[in-house]
């Protein structure tokens, strides 16, 4: 159980999306905090995306140091920034908002959230090709980072070919290309890395992940919530090397709080640490 005991000079952080009652980060965020004995505290606001710009100034006037963003607000958290760093400079989405001098600097953690969840599990992009099932925020973050961390290859397959062909044209490099979802088999085969970006494999009667009948590969699905999707079961039964999308989680989290405090922490043994507050 998680007592907050903070008073009036505690710092004041948050995320905002709508819907938020979902949302892990006040519970995460707020674990952490206390085990670093930091002065902060974590809030979570649903606002919709018409009041985006009506949040930001709330959170000036309340003097909030930063907040994390999610759906749908990624773009407009991009927009009001007065700097933009790393992923996010590519990206043009923002999750970590930290206002400080009176602007706001805007970053995106999700995807060395994810490559840190690949460390953990002794994988890396480097020189590798990635699979990448579907073209929204969290595949494009991935791409970026692949790009950026040395992947060999990225192949990306959408239902929406555009979107795919639009993450191609902002990476900007002659070795990621986008596919009809009809090649996925022939894909995987090639690949190094797959990850499901998608919400595939939570719909229960949803059974055709024939495409991963192919050699042994790491099969990463970004859901974390069931752990196990029915992609990632039938990634395991073909004796591919699965991690669900929890860690990528925590390590986004984590790299947040350290731009938010300006602090740096050993994020395995937090990691561990939050794994016993989610047992
Ligand atoms: P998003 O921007 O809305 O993109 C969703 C993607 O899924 C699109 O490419 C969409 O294809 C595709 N899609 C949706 N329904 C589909 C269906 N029935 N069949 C085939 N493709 C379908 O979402 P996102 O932010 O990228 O998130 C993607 C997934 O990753 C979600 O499940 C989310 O929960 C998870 N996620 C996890 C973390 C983490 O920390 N673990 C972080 C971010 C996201 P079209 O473009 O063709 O519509």
């Amino acid at each position: 159980m998680l007592q907050l005991n903070y008073d009036n000079s505690f710092k004041k952080l948050c995320v905002v999306g709508s819907p938020i009652n979902h949302s892990l980060s006040p519970k995460i965020q707020n674990f952490m905090i206390q085990k670093l004995n930091l002065p902060y505290c974590y809030l979570s606001f649903d606002i919709i995306g018409s009041d985006f710009d009506k949040y930001i100034k709330a959170c000036e006037t309340m003097q909030f140091v930063g907040c994390n963003v999610t759906m749908p607000h990624k773009q407009n958290a991009y927009n009001i920034c007065d700097e933009v760093f790393g992923d996010a400079k590519i990206s043009k989405s923002v999750n970590t908002l930290f206002y400080k001098n009176n602007k706001w600097n805007g970053f995106s953690t999700d995807g060395d959230g994810f490559r840190l969840s690949l460390l953990d599990i002794d994988e890396n992009f480097k020189d590798k090709t990635i699979l990448l099932i579907g073209a929204g925020g969290a595949s494009s973050a991935i791409a970026i980072n692949a790009t950026k961390n040395n992947a060999k290859q990225i192949f990306i397959v959408n239902r929406d070919l555009n979107k795919a062909e639009n993450i191609i044209k902002i990476i900007d490099i002659g070795k990621a290309f986008y596919f009809d979802i009809k090649n996925l088999k022939n894909l995987a085969e090639k690949s190094d890395i797959i990850v499901n970006c998608t919400p595939l494999g939570m719909v229960k009667d949803f059974d055709d992940f024939s495409f991963l009948d192919v050699s042994p590969k790491v099969v990463c699905d970004l859901i974390y919530s069931p752990p196990e999707t029915n992609f990632l079961k039938y990634a395991k039964q073909k004796n591919h090397k699965t991690i669900n999308g929890f860690d990528m989680l925590l390590y986004q989290g984590m790299l947040s709080l350290e731009i938010f405090t300006d602090t740096t922490f050993d994020k395995r043994a937090m990691k561990k640490d939050l794994y016993s507050l989610f047992k």
